[in-house]
């Protein structure tokens, strides 16, 4: 099956069109490009029946993602699971609560997954076989992962100090890892210039049109796990501010091939950590655009993105759909890692714990509806961030194998049935 519904690659701030290259900005005011595809072509051959007797992983929506053909690598992404989430809802106050969760995505363990396996299929459609990214960890993982796995060389720039676990995810895929001295914004910058020297595949440079596509299927499972439906809110942590609208742009996109019985009224809610916090400030305090943070400082890595690419849109999207945005100290991040490992039995990484926390202030303030079915988006796994727990969770009680050393630390309760 082609997959060619794509027309072409529009600029999001003048609309001029462009052809399907590795370019991401418009040449006459730099704005971003965005995939344009034909929404009657796809409404005529897609139906809910056709869809669902698929495969459950991201590619089940093909016909709105920008390969050409079948795509050619990240054939397991997605296809994560949307839980119930009773206790956790509980514990906040919210009475209709969800956890969308990509901790456990395939292969890499986040949300990352979806963008690599679209950019890279794209990389090879493209003809190319070295491609890169600049990092905050996570698509650091999934970019050495999906590219060994696609055969291709890979060049990861990351900021030198980020988690063990992150870059030893790395490393260990035969990438060539490139720590940097500085924050995620300079390496950013040394990545845009290598792209253009060498000509690589940099999936969140010049790759970023079809890299920002794939998290639109984060918002097509959730529609779909909730029966065809939108959730009334749903609340994303933000570090470039992509996955966010793109969440959006994905219902939307749903609605508008007819699979939806309803227009998409989904407020949206974004989550960040107080110390790299450009979006959510912006956000309360009524500015258009973001003020840039110059030097994060936040154990939530994966999100400290101090100049975020999508951040004006981000605002942009969070303000016309009636959410709000919040930010929360490191302090709230590890407990709210906790409640919902505890509660849920899910370990987030800390942008998990971004999430959670942002929820709970926000319901807290009367911005969020206790009331109104709710998705909360963890996006990462807590193995990759373990640092954060340091001195958090005690250290497990050790004693001989005899019953009698279980009994000198255990008095107490037994199930009355064996009583
Ligand atoms: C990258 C990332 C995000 C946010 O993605 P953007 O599209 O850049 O806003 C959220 N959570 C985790 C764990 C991430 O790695
Ligand atoms: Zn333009």
């Amino acid at each position: 099956m082609s997959t060619s519904f794509v027309r072409g690659m529009k600029c999001r701030l003048c609309a001029k069109i462009y052809p399907v290259t590795p370019v991401n900005f418009c040449q006459d005011d730099f704005g971003p490009l965005e995939i344009d595809y034909d929404y009657d072509a796809i409404r005529a051959v897609l139906s809910k029946e056709k869809l669902e007797a698929r495969s459950f992983n991201m590619w089940r929506y093909q016909e709105l993602l920008p390969t050409d053909g079948e795509p050619t690598v990240g054939l397991h992404v997605g296809g994560t699971p949307l839980v119930k989430a009773c206790r956790l809802g509980q514990a906040l106050g919210f009475n209709n609560l969800w956890v969308k969760n990509d901790a456990v995505n395939f292969p890499t363990l986040s949300f990352k997954d979806r963008v690599v396996a679209v950019a890279l299929s794209k990389a090879k459609e493209f003809g190319l076989t070295t491609v890169g990214c600049a990092s905050t960890g996570n698509l650091a993982n999934s970019v050495a992962s999906i590219a060994a796995s696609a055969g291709l060389k890979s060049f990861i720039f990351i900021p030198a100090d980020l988690e063990k676990a992150k870059v030893l995810g790395t490393s260990v895929y035969g990438a060539q890892v490139i720590g940097v001295k500085g924050t995620y914004d300079e390496v950013n910058r040394l990545c845009t210039q290598v792209a253009f020297k060498y000509g690589w595949g940099f999936v969140n440079i010049n790759l970023r049109p079809f890299y920002a596509e794939g998290s639109k299927s984060m918002g097509f499972e959730i529609a779909e796990q909730l029966g065809w439906r939108t959730p009334a809110q749903v609340v994303v942590p933000m570090a470039g501010g992509a996955l966010i609208g793109k969440i959006s742009k994905g219902f939307h996109e749903l609605h508008r091939i007819g699979l939806l019985h309803d227009a998409p009224t989904t407020k949206f809610f974004g989550a960040q950590a107080s110390g790299c916090s450009p979006i959510s400030t912006a956000v309360k305090n009524g500015w258009d655009s973001h003020r840039p943070v110059r030097k994060p400082n936040t154990i939530c890595k994966s999100l400290a993105i101090g100049d975020p690419a999508d951040g004006y849109f981000a605002g942009k999207l969070i303000r016309e759909s009636g959410g709000w945005a919040e930010d929360v100290s490191d302090d709230e991040i590890r407990d709210a890692m906790i409640l919902l490992a505890q509660t849920e039995g899910i370990f987030a990484e800390t942008a998990g714990g971004v999430t959670v926390a942002a929820a709970m202030k926000l319901l807290q303030q009367g911005k969020m509806d206790a009331d109104a079915e709710t998705v909360l988006c963890i996006t990462g796994n807590g193995l990759k961030t373990s640092e954060a727990m340091a001195n958090k969770v005690p250290e497990p009680v050790v004693i001989g194998t005899s019953l009698q050393e279980f009994e000198a630390i255990h008095q107490g309760h037994r199930e009355p049935a064996l009583a």
